[in-house]
C-alpha cells in the first residue's frame, strides 16, 4: 500500500503488531478493516498536514470525511462557539483527492468534530483523526492544543480517536506521519477496555528509513521561557505577544518528550479524566466537617 524500509517495518512489526482500541468493534467485524473516518485539525483547512493525512486515509481505501476550522485555530484548546451560528462551507474543489468529502467551519476543532459527528457525516465514524498538526503536542501542550481536543471530542462520544502531530514547525514532510497513521488504522484491533481513549501521536520530523522506533509514553512536561514580547504600539501603548521558546530540559526516559528528541513516534494515551489519583487519599484523610463547622463559626 505505502512503501516503508525494512528497517522501519521490522520496527513497527516489533513494536506495534497492532493497536487495540477501544470502540472499533462494529468496523472491524463489518467491514475488512475499512473504516469511515471523520478527520479534522486546528491548522485550518487548507493546512498541507491534513491534505497529506487525508489523501493517504483515502489512498487506504477508507471513507473520509475532512471537517476542519476554515482557518488557523492552534492553540484554542477545548473551546466551544456557544455565541453566535456556525456555518459550514464544502472545501475548494482539488484541495483533497477527488472522492473524499470536505467542509471549512467558521469554528474551532472542538465545533468542527461535534457539527461532523452531530450534522454532516452521515451515522456514526468508526474513527475520528485530528491532525496533521504543524509542530509538535508533547506534555503539557496537550491542554492547550485543539489537535489533542478535537480528537478528545471524538473520544467523549466514545469513538476512537487519534491526534498526530509533526514533531517540527519547518518541516512540510507529513507523508512520513500519514504513512505511520495508514498502518495504524489498518492494524487497529477491538479493545475491551473500559473507557475510550485517544491515542496522541507525535512523528519526529524524519524520513521514513530514519525513524528509529516506536514508543508508547507517558506525557513529559514542556515548559517554556520568556512567555510575552512587550512591544510599544506607534501611540505609545505597549502591548504583548505570547512567544517564549522551550526549555530544553532532562525528560522523563519513558515520556513522550525523550522519545521524539531519540528519534521515536511517541504513543501516549489520554483520556478527558484530570483527576490525580494520589491526592485523593491526602485530601480524604483531613475532617472537613471540622473544617468547615470553624470556617462557619
Ligand atoms: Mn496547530
Amino acid at each position: 500500500m505505502y512503501p516503508l524500509s525494512s528497517k522501519f517495518e521490522q520496527q513497527a512489526a516489533r513494536n506495534l503488531p497492532s493497536l487495540r482500541v477501544y470502540g472499533c468493534n462494529r468496523a472491524i467485524a463489518s467491514n475488512n478493516g475499512f473504516m469511515r473516518i471523520l478527520i479534522s485539525n486546528d491548522d485550518g483547512i487548507y493546512a498541507p498536514g491534513v491534505r497529506v493525512l487525508a489523501n493517504t486515509l483515502h489512498g487506504a481505501g477508507h471513507a473520509v470525511t475532512v471537517v476542519c476550522p476554515d482557518r488557523e485555530r492552534s492553540a484554542t484548546g477545548h473551546a466551544l462557539t456557544m455565541h453566535k451560528p456556525l456555518r459550514a462551507e464544502p472545501a475548494v474543489e482539488g484541495f483533497f483527492a477527488p472522492g473524499l468529502t470536505a467542509w471549512a467551519v467558521t469554528g474551532t476543532p472542538s465545533d468542527s468534530v461535534k457539527l461532523g459527528l452531530d450534522a454532516i457525516v452521515d451515522g456514526r465514524p468508526d474513527l475520528v483523526v485530528s491532525g496533521i498538526n504543524r509542530g509538535p503536542n508533547l506534555g503539557s501542550d496537550v491542554l492547550y492544543s485543539g489537535t489533542v481536543s478535537a480528537a478528545m471530542e471524538g473520544a467523549l462520544e466514545g469513538i476512537a480517536s487519534i491526534a498526530v502531530s509533526l514533531a517540527s514547525h519547518k518541516s512540510l514532510d507529513f507523508q512520513p506521519a500519514a504513512d505511520f497513521i495508514a498502518r495504524l488504522v489498518a492494524g487497529l484491533e477491538p479493545e475491551p477496555l473500559e473507557a475510550p481513549f485517544l491515542l496522541n501521536v507525535n512523528v519526529p520530523p524524519l524520513p521514513t528509513g530514519e525513524l528509529v522506533g516506536v514508543r508508547v509514553c507517558r506525557l513529559g512536561m514542556r515548559r517554556y521561557r520568556d512567555l510575552f514580547e512587550r512591544r510599544v504600539d506607534p501611540r505609545g501603548g505597549a502591548y504583548y505577544w505570547l512567544a517564549g521558546e522551550v526549555i530544553e530540559e532532562e525528560a522523563a526516559p519513558d515520556s513522550d518528550v525523550a522519545a521524539i528528541r531519540a528519534g521515536c513516534i511517541a504513543l501516549t494515551p489520554l483520556h478527558a479524566n484530570l483527576t490525580y489519583e494520589p491526592a485523593l487519599a491526602v485530601l480524604r484523610g483531613r475532617n472537613w466537617e471540622k473544617f468547615l463547622a470553624s470556617t462557619l463559626g
